[in-house]
């Protein structure tokens, strides 16, 4: 039985109190973790916060070996990671294994090489007085992760965190907490120093909360739902803490008369339904010119039915289990509000049949697509977070885009076009952290990643990610000591 621990200050330390591990394939629990609260969380603060100094001095060049060692024993571990976030999460292991872990260990390394060109700039003016901006680390960083991709974004999270000599406090997700507590195992083993990184498990609302409004955590950098996100923004606004929120989505796909239309849909689909459409990226709303709507609908549902859906343990399954039983109650729950809405269910919507007996009690659910509702319907305008899209006729691009626009959300867009004139004028105007235009979900570390309105606050990957577990600190010299130097206002020169 898989019994997940908190680490704190290099050790797992036994626990008292326990949630159950479901895995949801089966629907059957396969292990314990630990169930933490305030007191976890303070002594895990207490270690990050009294390794913080030594960790802050320890060599770039030597956190940046550190954590690719960690990359390095990931790697070697890959079957074992990929066996784990697969039997943990109910994802495809397929998809575990060509993603999710190699992501990790990608994560981990391209901030262990970046972290080594972050350094001092320096600004001259001229004779007068030079600036040098050095980045500090913050110094405790309280990293919150969510379920859909545990051990990716747990990854993305800390990397930047550690590169840039700050200690952690990292929270994975109580639903999926198993990779993150085997790569805690491994950071020990490969010498990371007690303290310097601490995982400790449970509910949000009881360890996580108490966590976060330590006055020791410097920042915090949070992934989830953006009601979550909307609590842990105001426990922390009082002491001014910086705060990274990466949130929900309601994102569009548009497809307009002009696209490549076997590839637009196939991407499309894709879009929807990829990790059971458990990723903030999915493209939940699919926008289309009316006079592709039949041909789209049918390619869609087409795109669906081929799908394996089974064992996520099966190296043939493509689309795999709900994450939860209580998450794919809410997916239901929305299916059913969408026929309510007057919606019509072209695919789907049923709880697959002819799933391995293994997979029986399984929370599975088919992808399911829903059209005949408007932008007003409560379906095309509140997060499903699962493999349901919702598909839609436009008549002209403005429409297209007032409707893209027309949402709380704003964290990402896709749109297929084979004009790029349209594509450039089209995709600034979409209100959201990322637009992709003829691709979905091609992600390049060095370009910011976030959202826009309820989506998002701040932005992570590449450089932004280093700022924001850094200070900038100037530091203006004179460069000659006469009164002249005194100057108000000094201009650069
Ligand atoms: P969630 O908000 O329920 O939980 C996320 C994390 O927050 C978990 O670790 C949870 O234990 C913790 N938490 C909950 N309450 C807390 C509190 N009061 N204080 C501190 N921590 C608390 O989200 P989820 O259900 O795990 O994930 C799904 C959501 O995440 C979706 O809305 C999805 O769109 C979003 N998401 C966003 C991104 C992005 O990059 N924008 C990426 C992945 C997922």
């Amino acid at each position: 039985m898989t019994e997940v621990l908190n680490l704190i200050n290099g050790a797992h330390v036994p626990a008292s109190n326990w949630l159950e591990l479901f895995e949801p394939a089966t629907g059957k629990t396969y292990g314990r973790l630990a169930a933490s609260g305030a007191d976890e969380a303070q002594l895990a603060v207490s270690a990050a916060h009294d390794a913080a100094a030594s960790w802050r001095n320890t060599s770039v060049r030597e956190r940046s070996r550190l954590m690719h060692a960690l990359a390095d024993a990931i790697e070697s571990d890959l079957d074992a990671f990929t066996i784990a976030e697969s039997t943990d999460s109910g994802k495809p292991v397929g998809l575990a294994r060509t993603v999710d872990i190699p992501r990790a260990v990608a994560n981990l390394r391209w901030f262990a090489d970046s972290v080594l060109e972050f350094g001092t700039e320096r600004y001259e003016m001229g004779t007068r007085a030079v600036n040098d901006v050095l980045h500090p680390p913050v110094g405790v960083i309280g990293a919150i992760s969510p379920w859909n991709l545990p051990l990716y974004l747990f990854t993305w999270k800390i990397a930047p965190a550690l590169a840039t000599g700050n200690t952690v406090v990292a929270k994975p997700s109580e639903v999926t907490p198993v990779t993150a507590w085997m790569l805690g195992k491994l950071a020990t083993e490969v010498g990371f120093p007690p303290g310097v990184l601490n995982i400790i498990h449970g509910l949000g609302h009881e360890v996580g909360a108490p966590m976060v409004t330590d006055p020791r955590i410097g920042a915090v950098t949070f992934t989830g739902g953006t009601s979550t996100g909307r609590t842990i923004a105001e426990s922390v606004a009082g002491q001014f803490k910086k705060t990274s929120l990466e949130m929900g989505g309601k994102n569009p796909t548009i497809i307009f008369e002009d696209a490549d239309l076997p590839m637009a849909i196939s991407t499309a689909a894709t879009a929807a339904f990829a990790n059971q459409g458990e990723i903030c990226l999915c493209g939940e709303r699919l926008m289309v010119h009316e006079n592709l709507l039949d041909e789209v609908i049918e390619g869609i549902c087409q795109k669906a039915a081929e799908l394996t859906i089974g064992d996520p343990l099966e190296d043939g399954t493509q689309f795999g289990a709900l994450v939860s039983e209580a998450h794919r109650d809410h997916v239901e729950s929305m299916i059913a509000r969408a026929v309510e809405e007057g919606g019509e269910i072209r695919h789907g919507g049923q709880r697959p049949e002819g799933l391995p007996d293994r997979c029986r009690d399984g929370y599975f659910l088919e992808p399911t697509v829903i059209t005949g509702l408007d932008m007003t319907a409560a379906t095309n305008r509140e997060e499903i977070f699962g493999p349901v899209v919702s598909i839609m006729p436009f008549k002209t691009e403005a429409e297209a885009v007032e409707m893209a626009n027309d949402s709380d959300y704003g964290l990402s867009a896709s749109i297929f076009t084979g004009d790029e004139t349209r594509a450039a004028r089209v995709a600034p105007a979409i209100e959201t952290g990322t637009v992709w235009v003829n691709c979905w979900l091609v992600r390049d570390f060095r370009v910011p990643f976030g959202g826009v309105k309820h989506s998002g606050l701040g932005r992570e990957g590449g450089l932004d990610a280093l700022r924001f577990c850094t200070e900038a600190r100037t530091i203006c010299t004179a460069l000659k000591t006469s009164t002249d130097n005194v100057t108000q206002g000094a201009v650069p020169s």
